[in-house]
């Protein structure tokens, strides 16, 4: 166990995130004072706010079987924001001094340094808007952030990828429609998602009803609002475990406001393999879906038996050939790094596979411990494999550099091994705009079915939430109450 005396200050949110930097499994214990009790733990940290005539600093003092192996000072005065921002300044000196004092305990730099968001592209987009140069953008990333100079590299390079897609005006006035399947074939081992495998058709039958109505009345709000339809995202779960009439009702609605050939883009998460043919890519394609999904994850067998997929690897190249010759825009294909017993010569054979397909897209994602996996639920110890994975990566983004892939969005998240991100590689020009917006968070999503959340903006960059019903009982009586919190919010002003 590790404790923490915090003095000044109440960051204790932060104070976790960044000692999960370095360690994934220890317990903390927070307290507001520094009378330390030096029999509580071994390894205790004192993180106290000394404040002076015009300025204040932090002072992090680490001590181990009660003597001080090292402090950390970090001024206010040393540090500069990619804007004006005292709440933000005071915790970014906390962190830092934090960070540096753990980096020299555990001897270990991060590559993001003590960036723990799920988005660090937003500090050089919010740098650059504010008038700063790129070169100050980026020297506030290195020397405040103590991020690497391979990841501001990738920051920049997705920045500049993604500048096409941003503008004010337009992103404010769009709306994106997200619509979420809640089955699945069978439960992956590293998944969290609310989804359910145990299901009939009578199930999904009586879910899409609900959805089509859903779908319907917040795209009368939409309208009301003078929001512009910009893409439609069918996310799970498994979109593709619907039948054909499922996707045909709920396109049928859709169509009843708006012509689908105007859409700029309409992706379809045809996951897994097992649940894709030939009569169900047609009825996408004639929907005018023009983006889908077919998911590999690994291209190594023993791996999708591992990880509880009911696919081999010759069941996707015969999906993926069938989806190439019926003729979709752009398809995206899945890998995960860090898998269970995967090596890195494993990610080698799975990405060169999933190259020689040829696909538009390429997602690459650094597996992750999520709460409510059975992965998370079968380790005692969560690794972070930084090594290992790393390696993984490397080889990853090589291969796909060489092939004309190149990064266009990237987010990170809780427990990620290796401490990476996940980034989505494409072409050139075909990048997917849904998968920029929304991890951008530039535009509204107006989000359907069960457990999907609704993120609208409402001006200076701030959004409401609207958290659907999770549970699918729950979603089929009271899904109205989910489309009135819709309503009020699009309708309540800023
Ligand atoms: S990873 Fe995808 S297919 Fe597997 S259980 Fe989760 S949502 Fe379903």
């Amino acid at each position: 166990m590790v404790s923490f005396y915090l003095v000044g200050h109440e960051y204790e949110f932060e104070i976790r995130n960044i000692f999960k930097i370095f360690d994934l499994n220890s317990e903390i214990k927070i307290y507001y004072d520094n009378n330390i009790n030096f029999d509580c733990s071994n390894l205790i940290v004192l993180s106290e706010i000394i404040e002076s005539l015009d300025s204040y600093s932090c002072k992090t003092t680490l001590y181990l079987n009660r003597k001080v192996i090292n402090h950390i000072t970090v001024s206010s005065k040393d540090i500069e924001l990619e804007k004006n921002d005292e709440k933000k300044l005071k915790k970014t000196v906390v962190k830092k001094s934090l960070y540096n004092s753990f980096s020299i305990y555990f001897n270990e730099k991060a590559e993001y340094g003590f960036l723990t968001g799920i988005r660090p592209n937003k500090i050089l987009a919010m740098a650059l808007k504010n008038g700063m140069s790129r070169e100050h953008a980026n020297l506030i990333l290195k020397k405040t952030y103590e991020v690497s100079d391979s990841k501001i590299e990738l920051l920049n390079d997705i920045y500049d990828r993604q500048i096409k897609y941003m503008d004010d005006e337009e992103n404010n006035g769009n709306y994106n429609l997200y619509i979420h399947i809640p089955f699945c074939p069978s439960r992956c081992v590293y998944c969290s998602f609310v989804s359910f495998s145990n299901y009939d058709q009578s199930i999904i039958d009586e879910y899409v009803k609900n959805l089509t109505c859903e779908i319907e009345e917040t795209i009368k709000i939409a309208i009301n609002n003078r929001l512009k339809l910009n893409t439609i995202y069918f996310g799970g779960g498994t979109p593709s475990v619907l039948s054909t009439k499922n996707i045909d009702d709920i396109f049928m609605v859709i169509k009843k406001y708006y012509n689908l050939n105007d859409v700029k883009e309409i992706t379809f998460e045809a996951g897994r393999p097992d649940t894709i043919n030939k009569e169900l890519l047609k009825c996408l394609k004639d929907n005018f879906v023009g983006r889908i999904s077919i998911n590999p994850q690994t291209m190594n067998e023993n791996t999708l038996i591992r990880i509880s997929r009911n696919h081999t690897v010759a069941d996707i190249e015969k999906i993926y050939y069938l989806a190439k010759n019926i003729g979709f825009d752009s398809i995206n294909m899945d890998l995960i790094i860090g898998l269970p017993d995967e090596t890195p010569e494993d990610v080698l054979n799975s990405v060169r596979k999933v190259i020689d397909l040829k696909p538009d897209n390429i997602t690459v994602h650094a597996l992750s411990y999520k709460k409510g996996s059975k992965l998370l639920n079968a380790v005692k110890t969560l690794s972070k494999d930084t090594d290992t994975v790393e390696k993984m990566y490397h080889i990853t983004k090589e291969i796909c550099a060489k092939n004309g892939y190149k990064p266009y969005y990237m987010y990170r998240q809780k427990n990620i091994k290796g401490n990476l991100e996940n980034v989505g590689y494409a072409l050139e020009g075909k990048e997917s705009i849904y998968n920029i917006v929304i991890i951008e968070e530039v535009e509204t999503i107006l989000a359907c079915g069960m457990g999907a959340v609704s993120k609208i903006l409402k001006g200076n960059n701030r959004h409401e939430r609207v958290q659907n019903y999770k549970d699918l009982r729950e979603y089929n009586n009271n899904f109205k109450k989910n489309i009135e919190e819709k309503y009020n919010i699009l309708n309540g002003g800023d």
